[in-house]
């Protein structure tokens, strides 16, 4: 795992194959993954017991393929996402459970499903536990968690707190536990996932957490889930976060709880956009210039249907171009990208908030970024 990643504003390939080769063959826009950046980010985790893929960072069939054979388990949220699991090639049952089913409820399509193929389910809130519990009594279940306090690089993807929606309150432990022993289904889990881009120190407070609600549950628990939120760079200098060390603040966590237990408890980590985001590409190409007053527009033939994440929430993408001609050698300007629909927010390069700002890219001649 690289320190500290770079980004350049000229690039001509993706995993060695030139960029207006894949243009002109797979016409624009299209999307290019490289194989080698998920594996490479798999074995970066490998001292986990179970990488959990969470697949709506990329539900591409070949990439949840790809995750499969390489040993990945997967996390789905939806029931299309658990199709998509299951079309994947992944079995809806084993141990531990290849597929599991992590939401805030149930539609009546992914109850159905989860019941149909014995999907483990991890749920986040009381009533989950009641509506599984009526249509199958008796399994085991594991409990999202809300430890009150959250982190995440903008408010949309901030999962813990008072302001989330997600996973079971840390006060209403215990009247879950009492849900769930009802239906006699047992608690073999617990799961925290509060939070995109998280930091160490913040990481400490989330195992303490984990460990009091896991000693609170009891020696039915033998899985405890990380969640994701590894952060990823985007940008010039960001880094990414120190590994050993956040597993070593898991993995104690982890022990002293199978001391308490005197049997092994599993450790999972979830990650979504860390086996992603690095090997996703979008290919577009610049259809028009336009100078709109003072600002300099690069038209491209993508908008947010394909790249939703600036729409969102303001997500900072690198974008680079790849000059037709093969020049790099270019002066850089600053440009507005966007792409072709009727909305104003179809803006690639924009923040929170929506307020468009520019970029410094080398001046194409007619090229594709
Ligand atoms: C989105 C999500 C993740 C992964 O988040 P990343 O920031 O992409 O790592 C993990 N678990 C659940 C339940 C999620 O919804």
């Amino acid at each position: 795992m690289p320190e500290v990643s770079t980004f350049s504003t000229t690039r001509l390939d993706v995993a060695g194959v030139p960029v207006a080769q894949l243009a002109e063959q797979f016409g624009t826009p299209t999307y290019v993954y490289d194989a080698a950046k998920i594996v490479e980010r798999l074995d970066d985790l490998k001292a986990f017991d179970v990488v959990r893929y969470a697949q709506k960072a990329c539900s591409n069939l070949a990439i949840l393929d790809l995750v499969r054979r390489r040993g990945g388990l997967v996390d789905s949220v939806s029931a299309w996402e658990i199709r998509r699991a299951l079309a994947a090639g992944f079995s809806p049952t084993g141990d531990p459970p290849p597929i599991v089913y992590t939401s805030d409820i149930f539609d009546r399509e992914a109850l159905d499903l989860v019941i149909e193929h014995g999907i483990h389910v991890n749920t986040g809130s009381p009533d989950m536990i009641e509506q599984y519990g009526e249509r199958s009594p008796g399994g085991n279940i594991t409990l999202r968690l809300n430890p009150g306090f959250g982190h995440g690089h903008s408010q949309k993807t901030n999962t813990g707190g008072e302001q989330s929606k997600h996973g079971i309150w840390h006060t209403q432990l215990e009247d879950c536990l009492r849900r769930a022993d009802h239906h006699g289904l047992s608690v073999t889990g617990l799961h925290m996932h509060i939070g995109s881009g998280t930091d160490l120190e913040h990481l400490s407070q989330v195992c303490g957490s984990m460990e009091q609600a896991a000693l609170t549950t009891g020696s039915s628990i033998t899985t405890i889930s990380a969640g994701g939120g590894l952060p990823v760079p985007y940008k010039e200098g960001e880094t990414y976060c120190d590994l050993d060390q956040y597993f070593a603040l898991w993995d104690a966590a982890r022990k002293r709880l199978e001391e308490s237990f005197g049997h092994r408890v599993s450790l999972e980590i979830e990650p979504g956009r860390y086996l992603a985001a690095e090997a996703g590409f979008l290919l577009t190409e610049i259809r028009a210039i336009k100078q709109m007053g003072g600002n300099k527009f690069y038209l491209v033939d993508a908008g947010f249907n394909n790249l939703a994440r600036p729409i969102l929430y303001g997500a900072y993408h690198p974008i680079s171009i790849a000059p037709s001609d093969g020049n790099l050698d270019r002066p850089h300007e600053d440009v507005v990208v966007g792409g072709p629909l009727c909305e104003s927010g179809d803006i690639f390069t924009q923040e929170e908030g929506g307020y468009v700002c520019t970029r410094s890219l080398p001046a194409p001649k007619s090229a594709n970024i």
